[in-house]
């Protein structure tokens, strides 16, 4: 074993690089409060002053102080960080690494670098590298949530808190909490951003509250910069870790850290919530992502196609972005089948190709849907005679609803046109042009609306 004295300058050397690597500011955020503690057997023991910053420390740098160990002596097989509460090395520990469970500030669950079942280095979740802003292209349903994204990410003070993001499955509520996650990353490691979905706040708080420990999950979720919980209706009904959340999130307003939320609901539609989270969830800047248009839905497919340097002809994505409007993760979902396909066989794609290799995803719901139950339905929900689908009439009253049963004929059956033109009373088909158009603009344009469409379309489709 090597000398006291080698061992400091060993760990000052480790310091040096690992200062050189991450920079300034996140070296005097995180890693010039570790205190080498001793080094015994191959294994060397740091120690943190604070479970946060150890679980941190384990998650962003854990492998690269073992590998600038390693490189400084051979002899080092492990390292472990713990938490102690002063920085002064601790006093002799016992040598089996189970035992450390005896001291009461440190994990109930060893933690060793090297060991496979450390459950808690990652309490925040990972970042897409995908998500970023560059990644994210802008339409009108989703400016709102985009340019308040940007706001925050670039803000040096808190403008608005909470930022509540809201909007339906797969419209990009994630990616753009992840680029906000990655631009403050890049732009100021320093500071401490914690990303995490609800559900992983829930497993944390029940963790805690299973090891008796919540003071540190307090101390943990208080002590960041930012943080972003994703998908909170999940906590819906679950009181405790609710009220853990509010009190979280009251600290973190009251320090003014930056809190951001996501949700697939606004604030007060979010039922099995406590009225006072509720209320305190809109208090902010409460930005939602409206259903995608056709224009979204074509912009976003030609980045990805360019992304992937994918040859697609126009037709292609244009057929794509009329054919599936669900959301944008089965948009991907499709060109990357399609992408990969003709990667496989060695084609260049077209529109033919396309449509027999997407024929079940595209037939799943003509084959059910028929026009007359599409204008059924619409005269229905919109109380107005069904006789009205084909008649002349030109009162909005009834020509809205007209104008919405031809706009879902044209997303859940396989008719042209001038076919659906011919089903509405003998239309010509630039009427029906119209009218898709129309309602994706007023889909746009307003919430309630495109979720009264949205409902129409599930329950055809169902
Ligand atoms: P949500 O969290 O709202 O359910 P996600 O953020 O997971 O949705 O988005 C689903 C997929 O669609 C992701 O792959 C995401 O990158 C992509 N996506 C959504 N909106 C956009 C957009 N405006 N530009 C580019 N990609 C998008
Ligand atoms: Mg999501």
């Amino acid at each position: 074993m090597s000398t006291g004295l080698a061992i400091e300058q060993q760990w000052a050397r480790v310091r040096g690089r690992l200062r050189d690597e991450v920079g300034e500011a996140a070296f005097r955020s995180w890693l010039k409060p570790l205190t080498l503690a001793e080094v015994d057997d191959g294994e060397v023991r740091i120690t943190v002053p604070t479970r946060f910053m150890r679980d941190w420390v384990m998650t962003h740098y854990a492998d690269r102080i073992r590998a600038l160990w390693s490189v400084e002596n051979g002899e080092i097989q492990s390292v472990d960080i713990v938490v102690a509460p002063t920085r002064t090395p601790a006093p002799a520990r016992p040598e089996s690494p189970a035992d450390s469970a005896a001291e009461p500030t440190l994990e109930p669950v060893q933690s060793a670098l090297a060991g496979p079942n450390d459950s808690t280095a990652d309490i925040g979740a990972p970042l897409d590298p995908r998500f970023t802003f560059e990644n994210f292209v802008v339409g009108k349903p989703n400016e709102l949530a985009h340019a308040a994204a940007r706001r925050v990410a670039d803000a040096a003070t808190v403008t608005f808190n909470p930022l509540f993001l809201y909007g339906g499955v797969g419209l990009g509520k994630t990616h753009l909490m992840h680029a906000i996650a990655w631009h403050i990353r890049k732009k100021h490691p320093g500071r401490r951003v914690l990303y995490l979905s609800a559900e992983k706040f829930m497993y944390q708080f029940i963790r805690a509250l299973r090891y008796k420990d919540t003071m540190s999950f307090k101390e943990m979720f208080r002590s960041v910069d930012v943080l972003m919980i994703d998908d909170v209706q999940f906590i819906s009904g679950k009181d405790s870790t609710q009220e853990e959340f509010f009190h979280t999130f009251n600290a973190l307003v009251d320090q003014n850290r930056q809190v951001i939320v996501s949700a697939d609901k606004s604030p007060s539609d979010l039922d099995g919530m406590e009225e006072r989270l509720r209320s305190r969830l809109g208090w902010g800047l409460v930005a939602d992502i409206h259903p995608t248009t056709y224009e979204l839905r074509l912009g976003i497919l030609q980045a990805k196609a360019e992304q992937q340097r994918a040859q697609i002809p126009l037709k292609v994505l244009e057929y794509l972005a009329h054919k599936i409007s669900s959301n944008v993760r089965e948009l991907e979902g499709a060109l990357n089948r399609i992408v990969a396909h003709a990667e496989l066989v060695g084609r260049p794609i077209t529109l033919e190709s396309t449509q027999e290799l997407l024929y079940d995803l595209l037939r799943a719901s003509d084959r059910r849907v028929t026009i007359d139950e599409i204008q059924k339905k619409v005269a229905e929900h919109y109380n107005i005679k069904l006789a009205d689908m084909h008649s002349a009439r030109r009162a909005r009253s009834v020509a809205r609803p007209r104008q919405v049963a031809m706009y879902l004929a044209k997303q859940l059956t396989a008719r042209s046109l001038p076919e659906i033109g011919r089903k509405f009373g003998g239309r010509d088909h630039t009427t029906v042009m119209h009218a898709v158009k129309k309602i994706e603009e007023l889909c746009a344009a307003d919430r309630s609306f495109a979720e009264d469409v949205e409902l129409l379309r599930r329950m055809l489709e169902s």
